[in-house]
């Protein structure tokens, strides 16, 4: 199968409200091109100088999708440019995040990451944590950033109840921080991968992030 052949088959299985990020690391940008030949726009990336040599390397219509652990100090690769971070586990990441905004004379739409698996290796905010970070944000308005949405990994795992148990979990913590603070973009939940996101999209996900299933195995 094309990469263009996997994206339409992808793409025919998508309910109108969810969106997919073409999950590009590793990958050169000869194949970003070959997807955005046959009409993809959203790339996502998960270190932040190779998605600072992309975005100089191709169109200006994309729109770059942060999506792996950001370090502090390279903010600043993808604070011109980039569309929506995925993946902010801190407070003071959002922090950094704000100022580079300031910088450069916008807002930065982030979502927050929450740790739902049953794994130690992912990163992410624990359901406390997410609810403290929103509290410092009303009382400590940020305002070169603003908070899209949640997103979350599932265990990596054959067990399809459980990681239906897991996305269900982030869909309940997307619907309460809705119903509980006043943001006005909250809209995205960004779940689901080439193993899982046919479940991430019965529970709701907006943005689908994929990788091996479009562009083979890295
Ligand atoms: C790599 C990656 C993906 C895509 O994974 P695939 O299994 O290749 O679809 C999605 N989300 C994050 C955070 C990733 O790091």
């Amino acid at each position: 199968m094309s990469i263009a052949e996997n994206i339409q088959r992808i793409k025919s299985t998508l309910p109108p409200t969810s969106r997919l990020v073409a999950v590009s690391k590793t990958k050169p940008v000869e194949l970003l091109q070959e997807a955005y030949d046959c009409g993809q726009r959203i790339f996502g990336e998960n270190k932040a100088q190779e998605m600072r040599d992309k975005e100089a390397l191709l169109p200006k219509d994309i729109e770059w999708h942060f999506i792996g652990h950001l370090q502090s100090n390279k903010v600043k690769y993808i604070a011109p440019y980039v569309a929506l971070i995925h993946s902010v586990d801190s407070l003071d990441l959002l922090t950094v995040i704000n100022k580079e905004g300031e910088k450069n004379k916008r807002v930065i739409p982030c979502l927050l990451q929450v740790y739902i698996a049953n794994e130690d290796t992912k990163y992410g905010l624990d359901d406390t944590e997410l609810f403290a970070l929103l509290e410092s944000l009303k009382t400590h308005p940020l305002n070169n950033i603003s908070i899209y949405g949640l997103m979350g990994m599932a265990t990596f795992t054959n067990d399809k109840q459980q990681v239906k148990a897991e996305f269900a979990h982030l869909a309940a913590l997307f619907k309460q921080v809705k119903e509980k603070y006043n943001l006005p973009n909250f809209t995205e939940l960004s779940m689901g991968m080439s193993g899982d996101y046919q479940l991430a999209i019965e529970q709701g996900s907006t943005l689908v992030r994929i990788g091996s299933d479009i562009f083979g195995s890295r």
